[in-house]
């Protein structure tokens, strides 16, 4: 079950939330009386209530609002128990204040906003004494570990225990949670209106993570990256799962550089069964694999990896997809290898995804000019797969056939940047454009207009999606769902 915070400052508008929540099919609400401004009309709120509640009140040393007195808090806290509210939330040090009464159920509460602490079981013990129903423990994720020993602690203890972890590193945990059987997870009204850090909206938790329908059997898939930024990944995997109801969830983790090691050790163990990789763990995972396909080893970077019983086997689906979507484009039948042996490509960029599609157009016989902003870079990526290279400011002057534009120039938000002159461009060249958001970037409709061929970043990311889908789940993808998903994600369907 899903518990939406609710937290406003007027009556009226924590009243209209509450009720449009129920009508979104919200089960249970937390009213957050210290965001009220002014006094608190309890009888207002709490009549006619169209779900069951949670009455909190936080201090601001436990990251509320409360601006008023600890006696009158605590007042209002012992008025909504005589009023008969389903719950209500009461920290650990105020706990034996406020007696037993009625039918209402006691959520003992612990919040830590600045770190997982060492002695969490021993915090979990101490509110386990304090009579609850349900014990709450919120910590702050600062590395990916904590959200384990949350999970942990939750799958270990006998009282009904909702444990989380805040702060973006944490947010896995509020899903996770779900496979435990943990009572509720806690999900705010509106995505832009987090009442901890790390919360997801009630939309996202229902309509992207499917929350209610996580079950201890769930598998477990995700996107592993720092920053993780907004990942279109998991709104098109989920939908696809969803799309052929599987019991699989897709979720965003935020995995730090010096953490990578200890989620890919701990993964199996939490159900995950494949993750997307993406910066700045495509090299550097490689090495804590067990098996490498050939594509891989080429290109030196992985951007998915399958757990398979003790196997952890590592794949480049950004290649494959890249050549599939030049191969539809170009009309070569998949798997010509010297289709392109009198074609010169252009690739401006040399991170990972230009390394992806240096490896391929050198495997199709391509003659193939670097360009990059550090020029250092370009050199060693020729020399790691016997390119050429120019500098980024002569770029205009290579006489290609192919451009491949491997930077985020043109990127949302700067989509009047282009990383390539418009009177360069001749007829039937071929543009290829990794940036996918938005899908019409300048250099493509630029490309349109001069009547190049044109290749998109969406082309490219519905590919490697779709081949990612098929190593997670053995079956082939929705590919027009994933299309339409990142189309109106990135708001290109209006275009
Ligand atoms: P990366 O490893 O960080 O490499 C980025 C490259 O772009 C580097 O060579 C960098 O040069 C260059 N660059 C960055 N900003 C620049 C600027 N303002 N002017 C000129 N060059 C600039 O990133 P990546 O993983 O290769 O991703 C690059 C882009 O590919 C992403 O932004 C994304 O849009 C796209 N992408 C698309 C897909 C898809 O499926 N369509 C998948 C992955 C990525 P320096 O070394 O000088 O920084």
């Amino acid at each position: 079950m899903i518990c939406v915070s609710i937290g406003r400052g007027r009556h009226r508008h924590m009243i209209a939330e509450f009720r449009h929540l129920v009508d979104e099919g919200a089960q249970l609400v937390e009213l957050r009386l210290d965001y009220i401004n002014g006094e608190v009309n309890l009888k207002r709120l709490l009549n006619d209530r169209p779900c069951p509640v949670i009455v909190t009140c936080r201090r601001e040393q436990d990251g509320g609002m409360w601006k008023g007195s600890e006696k009158s808090r605590q007042l209002l806290l012992r008025t909504a128990v005589a009023e008969g509210v389903e719950y209500v939330d009461l920290e650990e040090d105020i706990a034996a204040e406020i007696p037993r009464f009625g039918t209402t159920k006691r959520i003992i509460s612990h919040h830590d906003f600045a770190a997982t602490p060492g002695n969490l079981d021993e915090i979990h013990r101490r509110l386990c004494r304090l009579d609850p129903d349900i014990v709450k423990i919120a910590t702050m994720a600062n590395h990916w570990h904590d959200n384990v020993r949350i999970l942990r602690l939750i799958d270990q203890s006998e009282i009904p225990t909702v444990g989380m972890c805040m702060g973006e590193i944490g947010t896995p945990s509020r899903i996770l949670a779900a496979r435990l059987g943990v009572p509720f997870t806690y999900a705010t009204f509106h995505h832009e209106r987090a009442l901890a850090p790390g919360q997801l909206s009630f939309s996202q938790m229902t309509n992207v993570y499917n929350y209610n329908m996580i079950r201890p059997d769930t598998e477990v898939f995700g996107v592993i990256a720092d920053p993780i930024g907004h990942s279109l990944s998991p709104l098109i995997h989920n939908a696809a799962f969803q799309h052929f109801k599987m019991n699989r969830v897709y979720l965003s983790f935020r995995i730090p550089r010096e953490d990578l090691l200890e989620f890919l050790t701990d993964a199996p163990d939490l159900g995950v069964r494949g993750i997307s990789v993406t910066i700045p763990h495509k090299e550097a995972v490689i090495r804590h694999l067990t098996k490498i396909d050939g594509a891989v080893l080429g290109i030196g970077a992985a951007n998915t990896v399958i757990f398979e019983s003790d196997k952890s086997i590592a794949y480049n689906t950004d290649y494959r997809a890249a050549m599939n979507s030049f191969d539809q484009t170009m009309g070569i039948v998949p798997g010509s290898k010297q289709a392109l042996s009198s074609k010169t490509a252009l690739v401006l960029g040399a991170g990972g995804v230009a390394k992806a599609l240096v490896f391929g157009l050198k495997r199709r016989g391509a003659t193939v000019v670097i360009a990059s902003r550090t020029e250092s870079r370009a050199v060693e990526l020729a020399k790691q797969f016997e390119c050429q290279t120019t500098t980024w400011e002569r770029r205009h002057t290579v006489k290609c056939d192919v451009l491949i534009n491997g930077t985020p120039v043109g990127m949302h938000p700067n989509v009047d940047e282009t990383p390539f002159e418009q009177h360069h461009l001749r007829p039937n060249m071929i543009v290829f454009d990794t940036v996918y958001n938005p899908e019409q970037t300048l250099l493509v409709k630029q490309a349109r207009e001069k009547r190049c061929k044109v290749i998109s970043g969406v082309d490219m990311f519905v590919n490697q999606a779709a081949l990612q889908f098929k190593l997670f789940t053995n079956q082939e993808a929705p590919i027009e769902l994933m299309r339409e998903q990142i189309k109106r994600a990135t708001g290109a369907a209006k275009l």
